[in-house]
């Protein structure tokens, strides 16, 4: 939980999840970096292995008391300017997790016994529920929509927005207006994902598209998009073990113009570590491993657009 982050498009973020049963970004995926990497289950506030999505009740809470910030000015990221608190719910794993096997071996070394007291003798492996929807409606839900919920916007991505619309329909009552679902989309092969989200919710309800990494052309004129939505793109970051695959500036204005026409605010966040203009590297010299400062970018793409 932070309640400052340098992700461009918000101000906060908070995991009442931490881990994630996986999607198609594992291999990049810094979530799973930080959990297996560089704390290999050694710190109480990780789940002990990132493919163990693990709870952590009273996280949501505890966000939900820190101050308003509508009428505060952000210097470093002025398009946030005049929005109440934009908080991340998910950026270190997926709360819409759906269940997966367990191996026992999965929990080798470590120090407490998450998870080992379901093993019966003789079990290798055992089959672990998903996150339960009772979890979401009290942490996530009801927190979001308590008098000091309310007074932010809850930005809830999923790569799961199929499952996070059986949960809003198991709810059984309208979904919340500060209550922002969102999906992460990397490729025309994703972009049913578009399509589930729109099942969240109502005419009234915000949601928003992560399009990044986006790893190739796509288009999302042409589908059913209920209601308002908010669109943010970006490039793959660079990592140490693995270069970034290439970021064509053309997507961007694309998807930029596709916006436009469909009156969906637009957000460029970063151009990655490996832009590519006109089939030439677009060489950045600040922040070159992920391309976020747009005062090396084209003059066309700094658009940093936020829903009113
Ligand atoms: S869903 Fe998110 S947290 Fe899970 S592997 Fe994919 S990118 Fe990482």
């Amino acid at each position: 939980m932070g309640d400052k982050t340098l992700i461009q498009w918000c101000d906060s973020t908070v995991n009442p999840v931490m881990g994630c049963a996986g999607c198609e970004l594992l291999d990049v995926c810094y979530a799973s970096e930080w959990h297996d990497g560089r704390l290999a289950g050694a710190s109480p506030y990780y789940a002990p292995q990132f493919n163990v999505p693990t709870l952590f009740p009273g996280r949501t809470a505890k966000m939900a008391g820190e101050p308003d910030l509508r009428g505060r000015p952000r210097p470093k990221k002025p398009w946030l300017d005049g929005m109440p608190r934009m908080i991340f719910v998910s950026d270190m794993g997926d709360a819409l997790s759906e269940g997966r096997y367990l191996h026992r071996d999965d929990l080798e070394g470590f120090p407490v016994g998450q998870g080992k007291t379901h093993f019966k003798p003789g079990d290798d492996k055992i089959m672990t529920g998903g996150v339960p929807f009772e979890f979401l409606e009290e942490e996530i839900m009801d927190m979001a929509t308590s008098s000091r919920g309310r007074r932010h916007i809850w930005l809830w991505l999923t790569k799961r927005p199929e499952r996070m619309a059986e949960f809003a329909e198991w709810r059984g009552k309208p979904w919340p207006p500060n209550v922002w679902p969102g999906t992460s989309i990397t490729s025309t092969k994703t972009l049913w994902r578009l399509d589930a989200l729109s099942e969240v919710g109502d005419a009234s309800t915000r949601r928003f598209l992560s399009i990044e990494p986006l790893w190739e052309e796509i288009s999302i004129s042409g589908h059913f998009m209920l209601g308002n939505w908010w669109v943010i793109v970006g490039g793959e970051s660079s990592q140490k073990a693995r270069p970034a695959k290439p970021f064509d500036l053309a997507w961007a204005r694309k998807l930029r113009d596709e916006c436009r026409a469909l009156e969906i605010p637009f957000f460029l966040k970063q151009l990655g570590g490996a832009p590519v203009e006109n089939g030439e590297p677009y060489r950045l010299r600040l922040k070159p491993a992920h391309g976020g400062a747009w005062e090396e970018w084209p003059e066309d793409l700094r658009v940093r657009e936020m829903p009113s």
